[in-house]
């Protein structure tokens, strides 16, 4: 067979070579051991943990280094693309802090070594397999979906392995003559390569996560170019990253079943092969086993559902690093108020078995970093959530920034902060109360009479001083108690509850209740503060008016 007139039959209009791509794209000029490296999804417009986990540890990886973080469409199946897909793909990442060096943009590219979206770059794949089919690595394939199927099927009778291999290769080696009359009659082809792996062969490999691999030879001749001239992932993935100068291939575990391939492939092209970083899935416990998350059944599994639940993204950030390196939370304990990117990341770091998600965890996590924020960021990141998520909430928020802002001051900063919130959607239970509209009927204890509740309430009005101070406050509320035969000696209350009639916990929580509607409000004395004066001696006078 003549591979060259073959090469020229298949790909007629090919007129760069692989030399002139190497001076097109040449090595880059960076320092020692800076990773580049990518993300290179797919445009479904679904972005998940999964993108997250794969994003940070590229991010990571990439920017530590010094080195470069690119953004690669994989957009070669056309029926999968949603339009706007890249769109909300560069928001979402960049919403959780990956930024591109370089690579596809909303309307474009920028940088050098693009184009970044695969389908434009058709004709650079066809330089390689041009080239592959002239050295006899690639054929066409004119074999039809029957045919394929009718193969399987002899495959499965004969418990043998399934695919396209060996003696079951049908357009392997056939003539110059019927290739050209397939052309001729205009059919259909795919180009494939031509293995010349066993099964029988094992090698070693090194992966970042994995650890040590064995691996069995490839012998299958995978498709390179699909019927369209577009590429398989695997072509792709090989031509981009070596033309790219990717340094470090991360991407999920779902492709180490065609790894055999990829490193048969670079070889047959003549390229270096990079490292690989094979993150394992995201699984979560479902009773007492565990799966992987799926996005049919785990909504938290969606990029969105974060947002919308108003996790602050650094809560999100900093619970992925727990994930992906096992040290993280120790480094945090030894360095409470650094920045999670001051972490040294690794990937050998990362489960290779995979991560276990845990959303009470995540909760737990978020509840920390939010009542480490101060109160601006706090009413500045709520108001944006709420602007989004709850209108009417969010309008509230906006019209008095001040207000909001003090009310979540009450209890923040020192050493011991409140921990109210794990996600801004706590935030209207928690604090609603200081919008009259949200403020909730009081319900008192069936314990006390009206008249009781009355009393307190009303003597608590005539010595309510807006000025007293946090203790001269509560020395008022002891007063009350005293008069009112209650007790403020917990410890007596408890030898013997018959002989009160309540503590000053019970006064409390009637002013409280008063106040705020609710039993479990924070520091009365603050929150009445923030009130001001009129408002919560308002409250607690429609409050006597009613009983
Ligand atoms: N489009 C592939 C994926 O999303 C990319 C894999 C890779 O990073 O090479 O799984």
């Amino acid at each position: 067979m003549d591979y060259q007139a073959l090469a020229q039959l298949l790909f007629p209009d090919v007129t760069e070579t692989p030399e002139s791509l190497e001076e097109r794209f040449p090595q880059r000029q960076l320092p020692e051991g800076a990773v580049v490296t990518r993300m290179a999804p797919s445009p479904t417009g679904f972005v998940h943990l999964g993108n997250l986990v794969q994003g940070l540890t590229a991010e990571r990886m990439a920017h530590q280094s010094g080195g470069v973080l690119f953004l690669r469409v994989e957009d070669t199946d056309a029926k999968r693309e949603v339009p706007g897909a890249v769109e909300v793909l560069l928001e979402t990442l960049k919403h959780y802090g990956i930024s591109f060096d370089e690579g596809a943009t909303i309307d474009g590219d920028n940088g050098a070594y693009g184009p970044y979206r695969q389908r434009q770059r058709a004709s650079i794949y066809h330089v390689y397999a041009r080239k592959l089919v002239s050295e006899g690595m690639a054929y066409p394939c004119f074999a039809t979906e029957e045919e394929l199927a009718a193969m399987r099927e002899k495959q499965e009778a004969n418990k043998e392995n399934t695919g396209y291999y060996g003696k079951y290769a049908m357009w392997r080696d056939r003539s110059m003559e019927d290739i050209q009359a397939q052309i001729q009659a205009g059919n259909p082809w795919v180009l494939r390569f031509r293995s010349t792996g066993s099964i029988e062969n094992q090698f070693k490999f090194d992966d970042l996560v994995k650890g040590k691999l064995t691996i069995t030879e490839n012998d299958i001749d995978h498709v390179l170019l699909k019927s369209d001239g577009i590429p398989t992932y695997h072509f792709a993935h090989a031509v981009d990253d070596h033309l790219m100068r990717t340094t470090h291939v991360v991407r999920g575990d779902e492709w180490l079943p065609t790894l055999p391939f990829h490193i048969q492939l670079f070889k047959a092209l003549g390229f270096k092969l990079p490292k690989y970083v094979h993150i394992g899935p995201l699984m979560k416990m479902d009773g007492t086993s565990k799966r992987k998350l799926s996005k049919r059944k785990d909504p938290e599994l969606a990029l969105t559902f974060y947002k919308a639940e108003g996790f602050p993204v650094e809560a999100v950030y900093e619970y992925i690093m727990t994930i992906l390196n096992s040290n993280f939370e120790d480094w945090r304990r030894a360095n409470p108020d650094i920045a999670p990117q001051d972490f040294k990341f690794s990937p050998k770091k990362l489960n290779p078995a995979g991560s276990l998600f845990d959303y009470a965890k995540l909760t737990d996590v978020s509840k920390n970093v939010i009542s480490k924020m101060d109160a601006e960021t706090v009413c500045k990141l709520l108001t944006e959530w709420a602007l989004e998520f709850d209108a009417e909430f969010g309008a509230k928020l906006a019209a008095d920034p001040a207000f909001a802002t003090a009310i979540l001051a009450i209890g923040r900063g020192g050493k011991k902060p409140r921990k109210d919130l794990s996600v801004w959607k706590d935030a209207k239970e928690y604090m609603g109360f200081f919008y009259d509209e949200y403020l909730q009927a009081p319900v008192f204890d069936e314990k006390f009479s009206k008249d009781t509740v009355k009393t307190a309430l009303e003597k608590f009005l005539l010595v309510y001083d807006f000025a007293d101070d946090a203790s001269v406050w509560f020395e008022k509320v002891k007063a009350i108690t005293e008069e009112m035969g209650f007790t403020t000696d917990m410890k007596a209350y408890k030898a013997d509850p018959d002989a009160f009639p309540g503590t000053v916990a019970d006064i409390s929580t009637m002013i409280r209740l008063a106040v705020t509607g609710k039993t479990n409000a924070p520091d009365l004395h603050a929150v009445m503060q923030v009130l001001g004066e009129e408002k919560s001696r308002a409250r607690i006078q429609n409050v006597i008016n009613m009983l």
